[in-house]
């Protein structure tokens, strides 16, 4: 038997014993080392199961009580008979999208935007608050040497701010707002850094996400309880405004602002899960030849983009991490800390096995 911290419900998350998975042929089985606690884990658990499955995942075919942790570095500890490209001892961090395969979007590439898409770690198959897990051995990623397991535990999140980049229209130099200081608004402002941005302008209320988007790049950091948004992304962009923004906050102030701090032909890129519905106003994305677009999580390369970027340097995410927790403690001293004092916040690692 193994320990893992699995949830059942609402505020209910339970550290038990369960059966060690076994590696059969494809799969790799991992000893997580780090797990971060996500955003999504915390709306599970406030108000969930949400996008956990109450009935069987048409995939994973499993259900809520499920394991927890879709963040996380780990040791290959196992390979299938058929694996010869990756040996037991490898440290590895974990792309936990689970995919069909076989529908259109992911014939096309869009295995995010998969018609039964999932994640290990919220769908099935384990998860990274466990002391084994067995995944398929495509989805696993080798860190390089220079690159801790902490770190890597990391990769995920700024994997999903790396692919936002990607798909938007960003050059280097543009001008960009940012919207929300969070884990993720932050995870872009570092990749924007990195990717050459111009001018990075976040706007955030709480303090400490304001003092940390500072610390991680960004040129401006406004308060939308104070500052005019649209005024002062404006004159701080050539006057013309924000080549690009990205949306990480997920709330209507902040889209109504964003659309009108954008320059002619700019573009809002949509990361947030939003809670409900929002309005659009379409002319104010028609008379300027606007963009409106989403993006979901990352495809295939983003990781090994990311695991470059911290190889090289270009990526200094160390900061983000703001506490680090054992196994046994994850509601109280992670879900709880992160809900109740996310200011001073920003990734909480649960160290699984050191
Ligand atoms: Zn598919």
């Amino acid at each position: 038997m193994m320990k893992a911290v699995r949830f059942y419900g609402q505020k209910d998350i339970r550290l038990e014993d369960v059966e060690v998975p076994k590696c059969g042929k494809g799969q790799v089985k991992v000893k997580p080392a780090y797990c971060g606690i996500c955003g999504t884990d915390l709306h599970e658990y406030l108000g969930g199961a949400n996008i956990m499955p109450t009935t069987p995942h048409p995939i994973t075919k499993e259900k809520v009580p499920l394991t927890l942790g879709h963040e996380f570095s780990g040791i290959i500890e196992e390979v299938g008979d058929d694996v010869h490209d990756i040996k037991v001892g490898a440290r590895v961090t974990v792309q936990p999208i689970i995919y069909d395969g076989t529908c259109g979007a992911c014939k096309e590439g869009y295995i995010n935007c998969c018609d039964k898409n999932g994640f290990v770690g919220l769908s099935g198959w384990g998860g990274g608050l466990s002391e084994h897990v067995v995944v398929p051995r495509n989805a696993v990623y080798e860190i390089p040497e220079n690159v801790s397991l902490e770190i890597a535990a990391l990769v995920e999140p700024i994997a999903v701010a790396w692919h936002a980049i990607n798909i938007s229209p960003f050059k280097k130099g543009d001008s960009v707002l940012v919207l929300g200081g969070g884990p993720i608004g932050l995870a872009v402002v570092q990749c924007l850094v990195a990717r050459g941005a111009g001018k990075i302008i976040v706007s955030e209320v709480a303090s400490g996400r304001k003092e940390f988007a500072k610390q991680f790049g960004a040129h401006y950091v406004l308060d939308p309880s104070k500052d005019d948004i649209v005024a002062r992304v404006r004159e701080i962009c050539d006057g013309r405004g924000a080549n690009v923004a990205f949306d990480a906050a997920g709330v209507q102030a902040g889209l109504d602002q964003a659309i009108q701090a954008l320059r002619a032909g700019g573009t809002l890129v949509n990361i947030a899960i939003w809670e409900k519905n929002a309005t659009i106003a379409p002319n104010l994305l028609c008379f300027r030849e606007r963009r409106y677009m989403g993006v979901a999580t990352y495809q295939a390369g983003d990781f090994q983009d990311v695991l470059n970027a911290l190889s090289s340097g270009q990526l200094k995410p160390e900061s983000m991490i703001t506490k680090k927790i054992q196994i046994d403690e994850v509601e109280e001293s992670g879900f709880k800390t992160l809900i109740n004092d996310k200011d001073n916040h920003v990734k909480i690692l649960v160290v699984v096995s050191p």
